[in-house]
């Protein structure tokens, strides 16, 4: 199918300048291995640090406003990202539609702003526990991805991660199946909407408790193409074994 793995550290709201020794460790880790491609996507004061030390991963950024400039007071544009050294950026992740009440019209707008400034873009969707439960999840997931998707969604600059919020940093993972079967659905969703040539080209990624236990049998599901991880990849002894895996 000629999908590069993609493996993307998450690193949320960690991390100081006395972690660029780790950053850079990854970085000889991913020039080590080029078949897959390696990022870290860290906290905004880091970007322009880490960019000088990222080796072989790419460095991107987590978040970033809908417009590109204005009275945002706190706010950074993709381009203030993409000028920091920012090359991918996550829209999405369920902590910002929780926690920052973003809907899914504002990641949509967010991955446009993205694109616009010349970023790549990882959108994030995955269901609640409660939708899982009630055996909803992939129709939920397909409609909040579609909901998501910004115009002109190709996969040269878009890739998707499925992130089930149960299982965000709480070592629990879905069975194999239900990702392989959810990871099949999304690529489904994604034909109707963009056509099936580049929804076959576009990567799909799993994220929730990925870890250097569950990262091979988890990446060689058909339709899973890397992963975004998160407490995995704070330190290169730790993502390590993951990009090992992809
Ligand atoms: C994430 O938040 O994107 C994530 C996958 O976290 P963790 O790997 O820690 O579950």
């Amino acid at each position: 199918m000629g999908r590069r793995k993609l493996v993307v550290g998450n690193w949320k709201m960690n991390g100081m300048r006395s972690h660029l020794a780790e950053v850079e460790a990854i970085g000889r880790i991913a020039a080590e291995r080029p078949v897959v491609e390696v990022g870290l996507c860290v906290p905004a004061t880091l970007i322009m640090a880490a960019a000088e030390r990222k080796g072989g991963a790419f460095i991107g950024a987590q978040d970033c406003h809908m417009n590109a400039s204005g009275a945002h007071t706190g706010c950074l544009s993709a381009q203030m990202l993409a000028e920091a050294g920012a090359e991918y950026i996550i829209v999405g992740h369920s902590e910002r539609r929780e926690a920052q009440g973003e809907s899914d019209a504002d990641v949509a707008a967010k991955a446009a702003a993205a694109r616009a400034a010349g970023l790549k873009v990882i959108l994030c969707v995955g269901e609640s526990l409660d939708v899982r439960d009630a055996g909803n999840a992939e129709a939920v997931v397909s409609a909040q991805l579609l909901a998501s998707l910004p115009e002109g969604a190709a996969a040269d600059w878009l890739a998707i991660a499925y992130e089930p919020i149960w299982a965000i940093g709480t070592g629990r993972i879905p069975t194999m199946e239900a990702v392989a079967s959810m990871h099949a659905a999304l690529r489904a969703a994604l034909a109707s909407r963009i056509g099936a040539d580049e929804a076959q080209k576009m990567r799909i990624l799993y994220g929730g408790s990925m870890s250097g236990d569950n990262a091979a049998d988890l990446m060689a599901i058909a339709d899973v193409d890397g992963g975004l991880v998160g407490g995995a990849s704070l330190t290169a002894e730790k993502f390590a074994p993951v990009i090992a895996a992809a």
